[in-house]
């Protein structure tokens, strides 16, 4: 929770540095994302009770997620074929992603971390940061393939 509040003052610190307004529909945003540890994506931070009392559009919810990405507040997590994931985790961990029901947990694997990322110089591009997405089925939907 600490640790919550700390990055809440973080972007509020980034937001005054680099001039963006820090409004009160940013914040709580923002601290929707970082509640959820579900990988929200935009229905769902619309849906979630905190978002839908502060009567925030579908259309600024979206436009904030992207801002608050840009900023590095958070991180989006894409997989083809669903929508958009954002992730209020910004440290180094890895995803364990359903290929069923669209489901994002964490997964924490230290032979993941230390996984040597090739050389791509030749490709002319640099690499800031990785992250695995171990793809396959979540628990649930293999509970319930058995019952079939
Ligand atoms: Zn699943
Ligand atoms: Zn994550």
């Amino acid at each position: 929770v600490r640790q919550k509040k700390f990055r809440v003052e973080e972007f509020r610190r980034r937001c005054r540095e680099t001039g963006i307004p820090f409004t009160r529909q940013r914040r709580l945003i923002l601290q929707t994302v970082l509640g959820l540890e579900s990988h929200p994506t935009t229905d769902d931070v619309c849906d979630s009770p905190g978002v839908r009392r502060g009567g925030v559009s579908r259309a600024t919810v979206y436009r904030t997620l992207e801002k608050l990405v840009r900023s590095g507040a958070i991180i989006k997590v894409s997989h083809e074929g669903n929508a958009a994931r954002y992730d209020g985790r910004t440290d180094l961990h890895h995803h364990l992603v359903c290929l069923q029901c669209g489901s994002v947990e964490d997964f924490a694997g230290e032979e993941l971390d230390s996984v040597s990322v090739p050389d791509t110089s030749a490709a002319g591009f640099v690499v800031k940061d990785f992250r695995v997405q171990l793809r396959g089925l979540c628990s649930r939907c293999l509970k319930n393939r058995k019952k079939d």
